[in-house]
């Protein structure tokens, strides 16, 4: 037995013809940077998002950064984000001269702790950046009552997020501005790098076009110093297929977690935990056990590939020494780096695999 986490070439495989299609189209049209193919993009994506505008970019870091950048935080400026979160989340910020300023997760959904935002907030504080993490919504009603009652915006990293559901609403335009990766393992994924904005407000979406093409909109005048950072239109035709698919490809992982949900519910692990309000993409199906690299290490034998997300929390890493955390400082996240197992999960993950893995760590 050999099962892969995530087979992408069998996405690939699936959406072939639609995507070959796609692709000499974009090569055919001799226009190769931004134009139809990412203004159409923008529009679908926008509208699956239930936001009034998106905007193309090359990546989900950058998203993040420009983010910030439209919001004009900068040197100076706190913005909370959880100690429980892929590095990008706190690289944006560090990248803009801010402080990260970390809140540990809520145990049971391993999200940002909504009770614990308030206390960390000082007068320095511009942002708060919540991560839907794993594809799992963070419970934004409280983030979005104490952002008005103390005066900040909301940026959401939406990475893992793609068509996840908080009460109901999409998550797309909860905050001021949400954040997307299309790399290709995510939820919507490109064939190479590239990420998005979407947001309800006109002049945010403005100021990050402005921002991803050396901020100018017109040819050789620059309104201020952008980066470039646009989508690709061989990406974008790309997402164009594959957001024709999203919700299918959702409901397959859906189908997969329910049963892992089922098949483990005797087995001692900790399973992901889901609000009744939240409806997760299920980007990611991670359990949790203090024996996670003995478990690790049996499916591993077992040809049954897993993952960790993520092994070292972004305050015990190199990058952010100078910033002189203790590791004891964030206990919650320095406990799920050594206890999260992430099981392989995937729209071309057949059922009965499920039932192989299950059954592995049954025996394990
Ligand atoms: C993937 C990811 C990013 C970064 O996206 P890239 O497109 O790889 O730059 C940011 N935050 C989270 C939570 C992610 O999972």
């Amino acid at each position: 037995m050999k099962i892969p986490f995530l087979d992408l070439g069998a996405a690939y495989r699936e959406l072939k013809p639609e995507i070959d299609t796609a692709l000499s189209r974009v090569l055919e049209s001799g226009w190769y940077i931004l134009g139809p193919e990412v203004e159409a993009f923008e529009t679908e994506w926008a509208a699956y998002c239930h936001a009034k505008h998106a905007v193309g970019l090359a990546n989900g870091l950058d998203a993040l950064v420009l983010a910030l950048r439209a919001l004009n935080v900068g040197p100076g400026d706190e913005v909370i984000v959880p100690s429980n979160t892929y590095i990008a989340t706190w690289l944006a910020v560090s990248a803009v001269g801010a402080k990260p300023v970390p809140i540990e997760p809520n145990p049971t959904t391993h999200n940002i702790n909504t009770k614990r935002i308030a206390a960390a907030i000082t007068p320095q504080t511009k942002v708060l950046l919540p991560v839907h993490l794993y594809g799992q919504p963070a419970d934004m009603d409280p983030i979005l009552d104490i952002a008005q009652r103390h005066g900040l915006r909301v940026i959401e990293d939406a990475a893992q997020a793609h068509g996840a559901q908080y009460k109901g609403k999409r998550i797309g335009a909860h905050g001021d501005i949400v954040c997307w990766s299309f790399y290709p393992g995510k939820n919507l994924g490109a064939l190479g790098d590239a990420g998005a904005i979407t947001t309800n407000d006109s002049a945010l979406a403005e100021r990050v076009a402005l921002l991803r093409n050396y901020g100018s909109r017109q040819k050789y005048v620059n309104k201020e110093p952008g980066v470039n950072s646009r989508l690709d239109p061989i990406q974008a035709a790309v997402l164009r297929v594959k957001l024709r698919v999203l919700d299918e490809w959702t409901e397959r992982r859906r189908a997969l977690a329910s049963d892992y949900t089922l098949g483990l519910a005797e087995s001692g692990l900790i399973l992901p935990h889901v609000p009744d309000w939240a409806e997760p993409a299920w980007h990611l199906y991670v359990v949790r056990t203090p024996d996670r690299d003995r478990l690790q290490g049996r499916l591993s034998e077992a040809g049954i590939s897993t993952l960790i997300h993520y092994p070292i929390p972004p305050h015990m890493q190199k990058a952010y020494a100078d910033m002189e955390i203790i590791p004891e400082a964030l206990p919650l996240a320095l406990d799920l780096a050594s206890e999260v197992l992430s099981l392989p999960i995937g729209p071309q993950l057949g059922l009965d695999r499920v039932q192989d893995i299950v059954n592995a760590l049954k025996n394990a």
